[in-house]
């Protein structure tokens, strides 16, 4: 028995032609149990609506929760809202295959009788969270990052010091005069 065995939705019972629903709990043993997680801790709550046709499954997934990570600006830690809806095909086939593709679809064995959805949630948690992942802005619409540690990096960052050198440096000013 694995962990993940939680997250089967066992179909081959259910009726066709109506909506089937499923809840699902995301917690930190979930990211744990996951080989190379990204993240570490989080809670979200899984609605799934199963929708069972002759020739595939259709599951309509809500993700609603918080993960944490780590902020792209001043790389300190914050819970990321997620609020997501996502469709996900299923045609039954000869084979399983292991990743659905640009349409969302995934093709499993007739002769399965549950689907495990465990990778597709942590797949969607990745799509609903962005790319840039920032502190969000406070009441005043002021960013809540690190104080300390954005002075810091700022710091460290290449160019720091030359910038202001340049501006004081008389030859670029001698250059600027010439392309006026
Ligand atoms: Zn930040």
């Amino acid at each position: 028995m694995s962990f993940f065995d939680i997250y089967n939705i066992p179909f081959k019972d259910l009726e066709q032609g109506r909506i089937h629903k499923f809840e699902f709990d995301v917690n930190n043993d979930f990211f744990e149990n996951f080989e190379y997680s990204e993240y570490k801790e989080g809670q979200v709550k899984v609605l799934v609506e199963l929708t069972i046709n002759p020739d595939n499954l259709v599951l309509e997934f809500y993700l609603s929760g918080k993960i944490k990570v780590v902020c792209d600006v001043c790389l300190g830690e914050f819970f990321h809202p997620i609020d997501y809806h996502t469709t996900l095909y299923v045609k039954f086939g000869d084979y399983n295959t292991q990743w659905f593709d640009y349409d969302q679809e995934i093709v499993i064995n007739r002769a399965e009788s549950n689907i495990n959805i465990a990778k597709h949630i942590y797949d969607f948690i990745n799509l609903a969270l962005p790319i840039k992942k920032v502190h969000p802005l406070d009441q005043n619409g002021r960013p809540t990052c690190d104080p300390v540690m954005l002075e810091k990096l700022d710091e460290l960052k290449p160019g720091h010091h030359e910038e202001k050198e340049q501006d004081i440096d008389p030859r670029w000013e001698q250059l600027k005069k010439l392309l006026n």
